[in-house]
């Protein structure tokens, strides 16, 4: 077994100028020095693009791609993908934060276990990096039912081994797309293992609020119809337990 693995890191972003210095900066300063990070831009209309240039600049393992048309999350995120040379990849949205020794817990966790899936718990931060003191606890270990019910899995806490899961394509949604993608690897059979302590911290933004929930929840409804190809009735089961579970979340 190799000693220190590359782990990809996977940043797509979109007009992040306010935010993605501080998720490039929660990379750079991990524990785990083998590590390339690989942004690509949806073709930002803000400052997002000169602030990557600079730090790819000031570290060679970060490489990015700009493009010129906005073509959405799915495609920009398959896109970092297809830049990876690693063996794992590890998703990083980029207003969101890594605890320092994230990459270290995670990989060392994978490796002894020899799992290929792993998601962790996560607090939520305010819009300027405050804590909000709160915590997403995992829930244990997840099959695909368990996750139906549940989509607890927070994109940015996720890491794969690509030697287990398989090739890794995120299928085209504007929003529940990690849902479709999470889903796509828990089918084949493999569990996504719990990680239960907090490595990552998720950005609250109050602006997103809840005309962002409702697009998440049309389309986790379409993830549940036209990607599942769940009968009417069962959707309608995970649906309802998806909506407790999110009302739950938030209390
Ligand atoms: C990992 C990955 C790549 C890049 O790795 P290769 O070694 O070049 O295959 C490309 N496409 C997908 C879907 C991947 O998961």
């Amino acid at each position: 077994m190799e000693s220190k693995p590359l782990v990809s890191v996977i940043m797509p972003c979109y007009n992040m100028a306010s935010y993605i210095s501080d998720s490039i900066k929660s990379v750079v300063v991990q524990t785990y020095p083998n590590w390339e990070l690989l942004i690509v831009d949806d073709a930002s209309t803000d400052e997002t693009v000169s602030i990557i240039k600079d730090y790819s600049q000031s570290d060679s393992r970060i490489r990015f791609a700009i493009k010129t048309q906005n073509s959405g999350i799915a495609d920009t995120r398959n896109q970092c993908i297809r830049m990876a040379h690693g063996q794992f990849l590890a998703f990083l949205d980029a207003d969101d934060i890594w605890h320092h020794e994230k990459l270290e817990k995670q990989l060392r966790f994978m490796m002894e276990k020899n799992v290929g899936f792993t998601y962790s718990t996560y607090d939520w931060i305010d819009e300027d990096g405050n804590t909000l003191n709160k915590f997403i606890n995992t829930i244990g270990n997840l099959d695909y039912e368990t996750y139906l019910q549940n989509t607890i899995i927070g994109c940015s806490t996720v890491m794969v081994n690509k030697a287990i899961t398989g090739d890794v394509v995120v299928p085209k949604f504007r929003t529940s797309e990690d849902t479709a993608t999470w889903l796509d690897i828990l089918r084949k059979g493999i569990l996504a293992y719990a990680i239960d302590e907090p490595l990552v911290s998720y950005r609250i933004r109050r602006k997103s609020a809840s005309s962002n929930k409702i697009k998440a929840a049309t389309d986790l409804w379409k993830v549940y119809r036209r990607h599942e190809k769940l009968p009417l009735f069962k959707a309608i089961y995970y649906f309802s337990c998806y909506a407790f579970n999110a009302i739950k979340k938030r209390l």
